[in-house]
């Protein structure tokens, strides 16, 4: 089968090992427009279930993803300066350039052609040049939008304002961080992804985030206001910037998920707000489970419709928890009111996928010192 994949992300780079490693007699060809070191953020997580996947996947690369692993199992919400450890929540952090590089030298050792600086304007040409077009082309997808009349895309830009920072302050665990100032309420949510460097997102509701007046402000003096908000937490370290600017997050869903030839894979096909960390895991999981279906069929057809008959009910569901979990943020300012155990009950809580009772099986401790403070969250 030829396939061109346009994309090197996760969910395009990761697409392409699995095909290639099924049957290296498959040409695939992937184009990336940025270079293979140009990367934007800092680390993504993991939980142990998609490490297990990966394994099953492919050993190789997975192997290699989780040498280096940072792992933890607690989540620390810190809310009026004290912090809140709550245990039984395993995760692990990569850098996602250290992420991209293992995939990239993965295709290339599997014999995958990949090709970087090769941004593609023409999709159609591509299309009609392949059995197979993959659309990993992340969240603003322009194989998205050249087929909008067969994907029906459902974008909506969501309130809150986030910025994606690193630091040399290393918070060991997933750590939610609560500051509430006199133009509003900020949320940090920051973890180690390696040796030296944690990922460091700050979000705020469009109130707080005009009246700290960020409009007027530069790149320079936004890094300088925020890391003084969060000065008790960065204990002195700088905020760190890879050309880090204010986004409002999208959520992607699409009424249809191939249109003839073309799939869409990833962020391209559906986002999951950040506060669940799951943008890696869902499209490296796509990934899996389309080439799951090319083992059942070569029709690409007929796999491509599997695809989204399998993929569909997962994806909803988690875009139903992510959704939860989102808007609890967008309100974060309405529980400001709770003391830190009710906020941490109330944050866990948030999406319905954690109850009282897997908190307790969880963390025992933790729901014994909520129950003690005589707090309803
Ligand atoms: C603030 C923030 C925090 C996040 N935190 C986490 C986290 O903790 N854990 C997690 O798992 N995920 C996280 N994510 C999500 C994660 O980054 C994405 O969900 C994930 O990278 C999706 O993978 P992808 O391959 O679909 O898309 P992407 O990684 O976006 O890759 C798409 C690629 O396509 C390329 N491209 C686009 N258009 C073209 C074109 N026309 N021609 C050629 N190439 C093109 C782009 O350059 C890019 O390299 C976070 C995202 C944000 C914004």
């Amino acid at each position: 089968m030829k396939i061109h994949i346009i994309g090197s992300g996760p969910a395009g780079m990761y697409f392409a090992i699995l095909m290639k490693q099924a049957d290296s007699a498959h040409e695939i060809t992937t184009y990336e427009r940025n270079g293979p070191d140009d990367t934007f953020g800092w680390g993504v997580v993991f939980s142990g279930k998609t490490l297990a996947a990966l394994s099953q996947a492919d050993e190789p690369s997975h192997a290699e993803i989780t040498r280096d692993f940072e792992a933890w199992d607690n989540v620390d919400v810190v809310h009026r300066g004290q912090k809140i450890s709550i245990h039984g929540n395993s995760f692990s952090g990569i850098a996602r350039l250290r992420l991209l590089k293992i995939l990239q030298r993965r295709c290339e050792e599997l014999g995958v052609s990949v090709n970087f600086h090769r941004g593609i304007a023409d999709v159609d040409a591509l299309r009609l040049d392949c059995d197979l077009l993959i659309g990993a082309d992340g969240v603003n997808s322009l194989v998205r939008e050249s087929f909008k009349q067969y994907f029906q895309p459902d974008l909506s830009s969501r309130p809150n304002k986030y910025i994606w920072y690193g630091t040399n302050q290393l918070f060991h665990g997933l750590t939610l961080t609560f500051r509430k100032t006199r133009a509003g309420v900020f949320a940090a949510h920051s973890y180690k992804f390696d040796q030296t460097t944690s990922t460091f997102i700050v979000e705020c509701d469009p109130q707080t985030w005009t009246n700290a007046g960020f409009t007027e402000k530069s790149d320079e003096e936004t890094r300088a206001y925020l890391a003084a908000v969060f000065a008790p937490d960065l204990k002195g370290h700088p905020l760190l910037s890879n050309n880090s600017k204010w986004i409002n997050f999208v959520l992607v869903k699409n009424g249809r998920w191939s249109f003839e030839n073309v799939a869409l894979l990833g962020d391209a096909l559906h986002t999951a707000h950040f506060s669940i960390g799951s943008g890696t895991k869902l499209a490296m999981e796509d990934a899996i489970a389309l080439k799951q279906c090319f083992d059942e069929t070569t029709d690409v057809s007929m796999a491509l419709h599997r695809f989204e008959k399998v993929r569909r009910p997962v994806i909803e569901d988690y875009q139903a928890v992510a959704y939860e979990s989102m808007v609890w943020f967008e309100n974060a300012r309405q529980y400001m009111h709770l003391d830190p155990l009710g906020l941490a009950y109330s944050l866990m809580t948030r999406s319905k996928r954690i109850d009282y009772e897997t908190l307790k099986r969880r963390d025992p401790a933790f729901i014994a010192a909520y129950e003690s403070s005589g707090i309803k969250a």
